[in-house]
């Protein structure tokens, strides 16, 4: 196991601020197992890693992926700030409003603008999370962004909000506002 200090103090400053909040692996929970399964069927498998890539808030737990075990601390840093923006999200909107902007417009799937904009508050976080700890360099690649707006246009999210060039407007905006802040 990888020595992870600085992922560690970010989760005991997220228990300050919400004391329920705990890991637990998904693989552990039938639930989780069984949405994995719902998952692969809805996206005609187009999302089959919600078991082994993907970090999902419910209620005040993180459940990890099995990929977690052997994820540096720098990268899960990054991943607890943008979930921390969801946990954040369903204390403002309260569970049922949140669930409802969530999933609601999941059928027809796609075009799911309420999950699209929780998503994007939680992925600038991503992006400023990774100017932070990276450098700004790190925050403008192409890579990056790519991958970002991949999780909106793909299945991966059941295709939420398929129009790259809005993802990468609010990729613009973001990193605007990240090269305005002072320097770390
Ligand atoms: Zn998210």
């Amino acid at each position: 196991m990888p020595a992870t200090p600085r992922s560690d103090a970010l989760i005991e400053e997220i228990r300050r601020e919400f004391p329920r909040f705990e890991l637990v692996p998904k693989a552990e929970r039938r639930l989780q197992r069984a949405i994995d399964v719902a998952l692969k069927i809805v996206t005609v498998g187009a999302q089959r890693e919600y078991l082994t890539r993907y970090h999902t808030v419910l209620g005040d737990t993180l459940y990890l992926p099995t990929k977690w075990s052997s994820t540096p601390d720098e990268a899960r840093f990054v991943t607890l700030r943008h979930e921390r923006v969801h946990l954040r999200q369903k204390r403002r909107y309260g569970f049922a409003l949140f669930a409802l902007l969530y999933l609601l417009p999941i059928l027809p799937i796609g075009l799911a603008l309420g999950r699209a904009r929780l998503e994007w508050e939680a992925y600038a976080e991503t992006l400023r999370a990774t100017a932070e700890v990276h450098g700004r360099q790190a925050a403008r690649d192409p890579a990056l962004h790519d991958y970002l707006v991949a999780q909106f246009t793909s299945g991966a999210y059941g295709w939420m909000w398929p129009f790259p060039s809005v993802i990468r407007r609010w990729i613009d905006e973001t990193l605007r506002e990240i090269e305005r802040a002072p320097s770390p």
